[in-house]
């Protein structure tokens, strides 16, 4: 009857949603081009996320935006 041995997926026994806009990170990319010693180049220091403030996830399902 349960010969599904080949589990791949790790079904976690809590269900949530993984937040959508950082992907669980909790930290989205925010690029900016800034000047530096004369030279542009870019910074990427990351932001938290608005989203899910920087939880990364939410309790269980949320529809995608
Ligand atoms: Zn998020």
């Amino acid at each position: 009857m349960d010969d599904s041995d080949e589990s791949e997926l790790d079904v976690p026994a809590e269900v949530h949603t993984v937040c959508q806009y950082c992907g669980g990170g909790g930290m989205v990319a925010d690029p900016k081009l800034a000047i530096i010693g004369g030279a542009p180049r870019t910074v990427d220091n990351g932001r938290p996320c608005p989203h899910c403030e920087t939880v990364g996830h939410f309790p269980g399902i949320v529809p995608p935006v």
